[in-house]
């Protein structure tokens, strides 16, 4: 191919580093998991690492600290938080848990002009993308945010499209935040109709796999305060971000980003390790098996546990960690059951994603035998449990007659077999069941309630009355009442 995905991802960095106005410094991907920052859970976006910038915080002597533009390829994952795309993985062709974003910035340097010229110039004479092919939204205002609608930005866009192809969304679309505090501000987003000749605007943003976003230019004037007012920000910046992998499918002339050639690979090595046929890439009712789905959330989640581990997280039964946990969990039922592979073939991935990626993210390669190692014993230590599982579901949860998994065999499945609640989920609505939540709930209550209940009497009465005195104790603090010594010799 004339476009694979070093190249792709080294021209978007040489576009921006070479501009003569404004020439874009490369600043590395910063760790996917933020092991610094305890108020998110992945990396969800370029963005994240120059936060202190668009808040005016960097720490003078820092890299950030004056700090005009800059480019880079970041290391996403938007499973948990905000940004969530778990659920879809696997279904759809274009949306993963662990990605490449393509960014560039302007930190109070440039705005919206240069951002869309420059954008523009790079997918069309750069890449060489067809014209007729692209269509540009901006933000067409929001009375609940007491915003208007981004007039400059569409009049930008006019110089480049013919108005059919300049659209107008809401804020759930064009205003951009990543979580629920912090910089933000509307955008502009640009996408590809992978069928062309013909009117596709009405497909934009309506979830249709040939017309897909690849690009988002976020002008960023606001600050998402606690209450959850806008405040605007003393300067106003320019955060873009594209996906690598959409933009390799198009330019590589796929119809899903799994078909690119960083994915061949871990197809390849899948198709070796299961025991059905190779990948087909059917999606969605044709895929009645479901087994391009499992091959599809396989490849992904290996490049999820892969980045992850080699970035320092682990594993566990809390917070990011119990993401990464059910990720792999997901894994390997999908590749146990549905692609019949034997137990240990998810940690066989992991060298190829790292031989994959190692040369532009040197840390895999790094990190590569711990990574291993970390996943070999959690597969381990979920596959016999996942044996007895899929048979205690075929057999007493599915049998043919319920409609809905109960709140107490979901509770079986969580708490003596390791199944997390969104894989027994997953589960059911394979097997077109739904899923009693408020009961499986009830008994998570039940159980906490319980285990307190067990822990009051293993203690006797003096350590019953400390444990009180603690309970209460907190309540107030929660309260904000302040609790002296004194307070204890009242009843
Ligand atoms: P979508 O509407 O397709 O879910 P988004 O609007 O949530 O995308 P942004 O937050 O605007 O995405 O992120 C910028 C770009 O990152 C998108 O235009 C897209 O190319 C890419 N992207 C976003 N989410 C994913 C994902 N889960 N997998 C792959 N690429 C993604
Ligand atoms: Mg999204
Ligand atoms: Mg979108
Ligand atoms: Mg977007």
């Amino acid at each position: 191919t004339a476009w694979p995905t070093s190249k792709i991802r080294s021209t978007f960095i040489s576009h921006f580093a070479s501009l003569p106005t404004s020439p874009h410094p490369f600043i590395p991907s910063s760790p996917c998991v933020p092991l610094n920052d305890p108020t998110l859970l992945f990396a969800n976006a370029g963005m994240n690492q120059f936060k202190p910038i668009f808040l005016g915080r960097a720490i003078p002597g820092t890299t950030l600290d004056g700090l005009k533009n800059a480019v880079n390829s970041q290391k996403c994952i938007r499973a948990g938080g905000k940004h969530n795309d778990l659920e879809d993985v696997g279904k759809d062709t274009y949306h993963h848990t662990f990605f490449e974003m393509l960014g560039s910035w302007s930190f109070g340097d440039y705005f919206k002009e240069e951002a869309i010229k420059w954008a523009w110039e790079l997918l069309v004479d750069v890449y060489g993308i067809e014209e007729e092919r692209l269509y540009a939204t901006y933000f067409g205002g929001d009375e609940s945010l007491g915003l208007e609608a981004d007039i400059e930005a569409r009049d930008f866009w006019l110089q480049y499209l013919p108005k059919e192809r300049v659209l107008a969304c809401d804020a759930k679309d064009n205003f951009w935040e990543m979580g629920d505090t912090g910089p933000c501000g509307p955008c502009s987003e640009i996408h590809y109709d992978r069928i062309g000749n013909r009117d596709a605007s009405s497909l934009v943003n309506a979830d249709d796999p040939d017309v897909i976003e690849i690009w988002n230019l976020v002008f960023i004037q606001f600050n998402r305060d606690e209450s959850g007012s806008l405040n605007l920000l003393p300067q106003k910046h320019v955060d873009t971000g594209m996906g690598l992998e959409r933009l390799c499918s198009l330019l590589q002339g796929k119809t899903s980003n799994y078909d690119i050639d960083s994915f061949r690979p871990i197809f390849a090595k899948m198709e070796e390790l299961a025991n059905v046929e190779p990948y087909g890439g059917l999606v969605g009712e044709a895929d009645k098996t479901l087994r391009d789905t499992a091959y599809r959330a396989v490849a992904d989640h290996a490049r999820t546990l892969t980045f992850a581990l080699a970035d320092g997280a682990v594993p566990d039964n809390d917070g990011r960690g119990y993401v990464l946990r059910r990720i792999l969990r997901r894994a390997t039922r999908y590749g146990q059951q549905i692609l019949k592979a034997e137990p240990g073939f998810f940690s066989k991935l992991i060298p190829v994603v790292v031989e994959t990626f190692g040369e532009a993210y040197p840390e895999l390669i790094e990190n590569q035998a711990n990574v291993i190692e970390i996943v070999k014993e959690e597969e381990q230590a979920f596959s016999t449990m996942l044996e007895r599982g899929i048979k205690y579901f075929e057999e007493e949860v599915n049998d043919g007659k319920a409609k809905s998994v109960t709140g107490e065999k979901a509770f079986f499945l969580y708490d003596t077999l390791g199944f997390p609640i969104d894989l027994t989920e997953l589960m059911a609505s394979e097997a077109g069941m739904s899923l009693d939540m408020d009961g499986f709930n009830a008994e998570m209550e039940g159980q906490k309630q319980r285990s307190r209940e067990a822990r009051l009497a293993a203690k006797g009465l003096v350590g019953q009355r400390l444990e009180l005195i603690a309970e209460q104790t907190a309540w107030l603090a929660d309260e904000g009442i302040a609790v002296t010594d004194d307070s204890y010799k009242y009843d």
